[in-house]
């Protein structure tokens, strides 16, 4: 045991591919480091011959991989001498950003859509404590406004067009090439504001080129698949969307900050963008419950609802290596949770052994 370390974070482990020098002081939560889990009932369940892989980024310490890119974020707003951050959040934004700032003892004001953010998300932001500003408006809304404030309040954004949250972020993909050994053949993501999609695909650039101070880690790229939500698939429809609705909050964004990034990925990997209805993602997330005890959120589920339906027709054939990014945890939004599930009814007996041991018996 003398010569294993605790783990800190995913700064720590990736230092010398993060832009922190010595003396940064780390905001971190221990972030990263989350399960590559390898699906087993599945693959079995559609009759393919594909390895399966989710990298659960529900485990991160506030259910989404939005900690990786906060964890950088706030550790260069507090090197940078800022007292405050501020994002325009679906949700696990908000959460992640409150949790950070009170990690670092800075202020974090959060803008919310009304009603229109998940259950969970909101009490996790409300417990760290943030400043949280309800708009009557969406997500795009509440980013045009934070883009413009910081001309007129000293905050530092921390959305993902703050260029650290990518950098926190692509430490994901160095992570799955740490696991695999190599990249793997394609990589399938929920697209939002698209900065994830962005980001993996810097961080398996960067694990595969040479350069002074860089080893290449491999020399292999995925094929990167952007899966976004029919009502809210301006990469689909190559033009943005004005009124972007999805029951995937997480991904109900109508016009992308990383849009660039998320074409480069999509051109320079030779993947594709596709959407799928809101029945199609939420049966992918009820599936990845089901058949392999593995609880994400409805927009998380959006990667297998995508991976399924192009091993389906073939666009990824049999014999594929696949990582699929489960964005978030599913206990974030427990109402989409237990509407889909309101025909399995819980019965209701007597607190007696016997009606215990006949509810058993009756129903194996
Ligand atoms: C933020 C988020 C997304 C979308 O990521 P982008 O970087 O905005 O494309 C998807 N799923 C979950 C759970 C998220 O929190």
């Amino acid at each position: 045991m003398a010569n294993q370390t605790r783990y800190t974070g995913i700064i720590e482990r990736y230092r010398d591919r993060l832009p922190v020098s010595a003396d940064t002081r780390l905001i971190s939560l221990c972030e990263g480091n989350t399960p590559l889990i390898q699906l087993q009932n599945i693959p079995r369940l559609i009759g393919k011959d594909v390895d399966i892989y989710v990298k659960f980024e529900g485990l991160n310490p506030t259910g989404s991989f939005k900690d990786r890119g906060m964890t950088m974020a706030v550790t260069k707003a507090v090197e940078e001498g800022s007292q405050a951050i501020i994002c325009a959040s679906t949700g696990n934004t908000s959460a992640a950003a409150a949790a950070y700032a009170v990690r670092a003892g800075i202020k974090a004001f959060v803008l919310i859509p009304e009603g229109k953010i998940a259950l969970g998300k909101l009490a996790q932001t409300l417990m760290y404590g943030a400043q949280i500003i309800q708009i009557n408006g969406n997500f795009d809304a509440g980013m045009d406004i934070v883009k413009k404030i910081s001309d007129h309040a000293p905050v530092t954004i921390v959305n993902s067009i703050n260029p650290y949250r990518i950098d926190g972020q692509k430490t994901a993909a160095f992570e799955i090439v740490d696991a695999l050994g190599d990249a793997p053949d394609f990589h399938c993501l929920p697209v939002g504001n698209a900065g994830n999609i962005t980001a993996y695909w810097k961080g398996y650039k960067e694990y595969s080129t040479d350069s002074a101070t860089h080893k290449a880690v491999t020399k292999k790229r995925p094929v990167m698949c952007g899966y976004q939500a029919a009502g809210a698939a301006p990469f689909v429809a190559r033009a943005m969307v004005d009124n972007p609705e999805t029951v995937a909050t997480a991904i109900r964004i109508g016009h992308p900050q990383s849009w660039d990034g998320a074409w480069t990925a999509q051109k320079q990997s030779g993947g594709w963008f596709e959407s799928f209805t809101d029945q199609q993602i939420l049966a992918a997330q009820k599936m990845l419950s089901s058949y392999e005890g593995i609880f994400c959120e409805p927009a998380s589920a959006t990667s297998l609802a995508g991976a399924l339906h192009d091993i389906a027709n073939g666009n990824i054939p049999e014999g594929s290596k696949i990582v699929c990014t489960l964005t978030g945890n599913g206990i974030k939004d427990p109402d989409i949770a237990i509407s889909q599930c309101k025909d399995a009814h819980p019965v209701t007996i007597d607190a007696t052994l016997d009606a215990v041991k006949k509810a058993i018996l009756d129903s194996m």
